[in-house]
């Protein structure tokens, strides 16, 4: 199974590939600019051709972009919505010149409109940014084709849209033609009142996986455990086995053979490589001792 984590970018590229070689990590995640802004971040060409190169020399991959946080692609205010839809263009491209396969965000809050009414601007917010970033010529150095787009799975606070696979999937239906996926973070399903602490649960929620967006939609799993419990609809990461998922959840989690070829990301609590590295460990120990079923 491929582990990794968020590593920080905040001192540039290269200092994040470093950190990813430093930890050992398999795959990467990392913010598109400062998560609590939506001003565009911008990245030297070349910078970004060495990233690419030390990512592909040391192994590491897939490499997935998140968005900021503030992005609020639902939002019935027509700036925010803007404001918000041209970062999700921005980031596009940004996936692209760096080379990520995965682009990851959440979707929305509808802030009062109504849930039917944030789901169609979601989905239109998506189309029209895959439109602006498609139409800008591409960068000389671009690889590959552009990322997938991976609407996440949320907690459901307040009027978060994305906290159910039917609005996920009702998203994805109207946004047809774009290449579309599901995140799965632990913490936040088990928020929104998803049992993933055991095998029964476990299947009940990817039978539904099954039935709504389809089993092919899931395409990385955030690992993380929960300061809330199931329902809570609180969206606090806690490090692997000290939260209310526990290390008995992810055995069963890690033990799961329909969840095993998808790359699983850390974003628990960090304020030094070594809470990450503990992480990290901890995932890989609990791996090892499931029993896959
Ligand atoms: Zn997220
Ligand atoms: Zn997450």
């Amino acid at each position: 199974m491929k582990f990794g984590a968020h590593v920080n970018r905040a001192g540039g590229l290269m200092s994040a590939l470093d950190a990813a070689r430093a930890l050992g990590c398999d795959t990467i995640q990392m913010f598109s600019r400062s998560p609590r802004s939506l001003r565009a971040g911008s990245v030297n060409e070349e910078e970004a051709r060495l990233f690419r190169e030390g990512l592909a020399a040391a192994g590491i991959g897939p490499l997935v972009i998140h968005a900021p946080y503030l992005l609020n692609l639902a939002s019935p205010r027509k700036e925010t919505y803007e404001a918000s839809r041209d970062a999700l263009a921005h980031d596009i491209m940004l996936a692209k010149a760096v080379g990520a396969e995965m682009l990851v965000f959440h979707p929305g809050s509808h802030l009062g409109s109504g849930e039917e009414a944030g789901i169609a601007r979601i989905a239109a917010a998506i189309v029209d940014a895959c439109e602006i970033a498609c139409h800008r010529p591409p960068a000389a150095n671009e690889a590959g084709d552009g990322p997938r787009l991976l609407l996440e799975m949320v907690s459901g606070a307040g009027t978060e849209i994305g906290k159910t696979f039917e609005e996920q999937r009702d998203i994805m239906d109207r946004a047809r033609g774009v290449p579309l996926g599901i995140c799965l973070d632990t913490c936040h399903v088990f928020a929104a009142g998803y049992e993933v602490r055991t095998m029964e649960g476990i299947s009940r929620v990817l039978d539904e996986v099954e039935a709504t967006v389809g089993a092919d939609s899931l395409a990385l799993v955030h690992a993380n455990d929960s300061v809330g419990d199931l329902g809570s609809h609180l969206d606090r990461h806690a490090n692997i086995g000290e939260g209310r998922i526990g290390e008995a959840g992810f055995r069963a989690i890690l033990g799961c053979s329909r969840l095993a070829h998808l790359p699983f990301i850390l974003e628990t609590p960090h304020r030094t490589l070594d809470d990450d590295a503990r992480n990290l460990a901890a995932l890989r120990r609990i791996s090892a001792e499931a029993v896959t079923w």
